[in-house]
C-alpha cells in the first residue's frame, strides 16, 4: 500500500481500546465513495474498508439528483478515457454488480448527445471531433444538410455543424447505479457507518488540531503531516490507515479541517421536467450553441442551463424562475414542437464544482500525505466514478495507477498552478 498504510498493532494500541479502526476510511458515500469502496474490496478483500456517511438517504446527494448521462465528447483526452471505461462499466454494471444473483438495472440507453455550432462555433466544434476520434471516440460529425435529414425535429437554419455519439453516449438511472454500487461494496465486505466527519486528528511533523481558519489558499505550507484518525460529530473516533474525501459538495468545508483550501464549490443546478405533445424520433441528448441543454426522460424531457445567480451553497431548492422567457424561447427556437410544451416538476442538486479548472481533483494531497481525494467533477462525477474508483483504490493498494494513469487529474496541481483545459463543461 502507499501513504495507505495497514494500521499496525502499535498505532492502534496507541489509541482508545474503544476505538474503531479500518485500513481505509471513505468519507462520503455518494456515487464516489460507494464505488472507490467497491474497487478496494474487490482489489485487496483483506482490506478493512468503511464509508462514513452523515445521511445514509443521501437526501442531499447530488448522487441521487443527477442528471446520469454520459458522453464521449470532451476536449481533454483523460475525460474522454475516463467516460471510455465509464461505458464500457455501465454496460458490464448488471453483472459485476449482482449481489446474491440479483442484477441491478440500470437502464442505459445510448442515443448519443447532439453537441451543435453555429458558424462561430464550428472550427472548434470540428477540431474536438478530430481530437475525440483521435482517442477512438466514434462520434460522427454532421454538417447542416445530414443534421436536417437525420432529426426533422430540429431547426438548422442558423446551424452549422454538429457532433453526434449515437451508440457511444446517452443516459443512465444514476440513483439505481449508486445504490447498486453501494450494496455490492457492502457485499464484498466494506462498512458502512452513518456518522459525520467532524475533523481529523492529526499526527507527524506538523501541527495538530488545523482548524478552517488556518487553512491556506490550496494547502498549508506547515499542514499536518498524517491522519491519525477521523472525528465524528458525536465524539467517537475511527483510526484509519488512509483516508478519503469523497464528500461532494462539501469536500471543500471537511477538507479546511485539515488546513487544507480546496477550490470545490456548492453550485446549485436545477432541472426541469417538462412534456411536449409531438414526439422527437431519436432524440439524443442535446447541447445548443447558446449553453442550454435538453434530452429525452422517458416520455418527457429534462433540461437545464446555466443560471445567472451562481452563489455558493444556495438552498436546494429548483430555481422556476431560470425557466425564463430566454430558456423557453430558446428551446422553442430550436425545436418548433417545444412552443407546446409544458413544465412539469423541477429539481436541484449541487455541481461540486472545482472553481480552479472544473475538473476532477484526485489522490493524494502534498500535505497530508494519507489523506487522498476525490472531488470537483463539476458537472461529470457519475460517468467518471467507475474510473475514478478503479484508480483511488490502485494509488491505495498498489501504490500507483496500474490500469488508466490519472495523474494527470492530481489534486496536487493546485499547488503546482497547473490547470486542466476542458472545453466541454455543461452548465
Ligand atoms: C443537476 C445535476 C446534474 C448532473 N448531471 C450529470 C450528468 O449528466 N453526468 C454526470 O456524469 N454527472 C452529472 N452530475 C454530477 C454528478 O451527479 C456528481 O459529480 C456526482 O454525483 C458526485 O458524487 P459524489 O459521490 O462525489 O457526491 P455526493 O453524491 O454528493 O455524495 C457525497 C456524500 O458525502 C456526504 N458527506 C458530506 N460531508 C460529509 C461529512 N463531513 N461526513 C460524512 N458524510 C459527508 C454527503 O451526505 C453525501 O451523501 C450532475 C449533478 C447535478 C447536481
Amino acid at each position: 500500500m502507499t501513504s495507505g498504510s495497514k494500521t499496525t498493532k502499535a498505532d492502534s494500541a496507541a489509541h482508545d481500546a474503544c476505538d474503531r479502526s479500518v485500513d481505509v476510511a471513505i468519507i462520503g458515500a455518494g456515487i464516489q465513495g460507494a464505488s472507490i469502496a467497491w474497487w478496494l474490496t474487490r482489489l485487496d478483500p483483506s482490506l478493512r474498508v468503511a464509508l462514513i456517511e452523515r445521511d445514509t438517504g443521501f437526501s442531499q446527494a447530488s448522487s441521487q439528483r443527477s442528471a446520469s448521462s454520459i458522453r464521449q465528447q470532451f476536449s481533454h483526452p483523460i475525460n474522454i478515457q475516463l467516460s471510455q471505461f465509464g461505458l464500457q462499466f455501465l454496460r458490464e454494471a448488471p453483472s459485476l454488480l449482482a449481489v446474491d444473483g440479483e442484477a441491478p438495472a440500470i437502464g442505459l440507453t445510448d442515443p448519443g448527445y447532439l453537441y451543435l455550432a453555429g458558424p462561430e462555433g464550428a472550427s472548434s466544434l470540428r477540431a474536438q471531433h478530430a481530437l475525440q476520434r483521435q482517442h477512438g471516440a466514434p462520434i460522427e460529425l454532421l454538417e447542416r444538410d445530414a443534421l436536417a435529414n437525420r432529426f426533422a425535429w430540429l431547426r438548422t437554419g442558423d446551424l452549422s455543424l454538429g457532433t453526434l455519439g449515437a451508440g457511444a453516449e446517452g443516459w443512465f438511472d444514476g440513483p439505481a447505479l449508486h445504490q447498486a454500487m453501494l450494496r455490492a461494496a457492502r457485499a464484498q465486505g466494506a462498512t458502512l457507518i452513518q456518522g459525520e466527519v467532524a475533523g481529523f486528528e492529526m499526527s507527524g511533523a506538523g501541527r495538530s488540531g488545523a482548524t478552517e481558519s488556518n487553512a491556506t489558499a490550496f494547502g498549508a505550507t506547515d499542514a499536518p503531516r498524517k491522519i491519525a484518525a477521523l472525528r465524528l460529530a458525536d465524539g467517537t473516533r475511527l483510526v484509519c490507515g488512509t483516508a478519503v474525501n469523497a464528500a461532494g459538495a462539501w469536500a471543500r468545508p471537511l477538507a479546511a479541517t485539515a488546513g487544507i483550501d480546496l477550490p470545490v464549490h456548492a453550485r446549485r443546478r436545477t432541472v426541469f421536467i417538462f412534456s411536449c405533445p409531438s414526439t422527437l424520433p431519436d432524440c439524443p441528448l442535446v447541447i445548443d450553441p447558446s449553453g442550454f441543454w435538453f434530452r429525452p426522460e422517458g416520455r418527457q424531457f429534462i433540461g437545464g442551463r446555466t443560471p445567472e445567480d451562481d452563489a455558493d451553497d444556495l438552498p436546494l431548492e429548483p430555481n422556476l424562475a431560470e425557466f425564463n422567457e430566454t430558456f423557453w424561447t430558446g428551446l422553442a427556437h430550436r425545436v418548433p414542437a417545444f412552443e407546446a410544451l409544458r413544465i412539469e416538476n423541477a429539481w436541484a442538486g449541487y455541481y461540486e464544482m472545482n472553481l480552479f479548472d472544473h475538473n476532477a481533483l484526485l489522490g493524494a494531497h502534498p500535505v497530508v500525505d494519507n489523506l487522498l481525494f476525490a472531488t470537483g467533477f463539476s458537472g461529470h462525477g457519475m460517468q467518471q466514478a467507475p474510473a475514478v474508483g478503479r484508480g483511488i483504490a490502485e494509488l491505495i493498494v498498489h501504490g500507483a495507477y496500474r490500469s488508466l494513469d490519472l495523474s494527470v487529474l492530481s489534486v496536487a496541481r493546485l499547488t503546482e498552478g497547473r490547470r486542466i483545459l476542458e472545453s466541454n463543461v455543461i452548465g
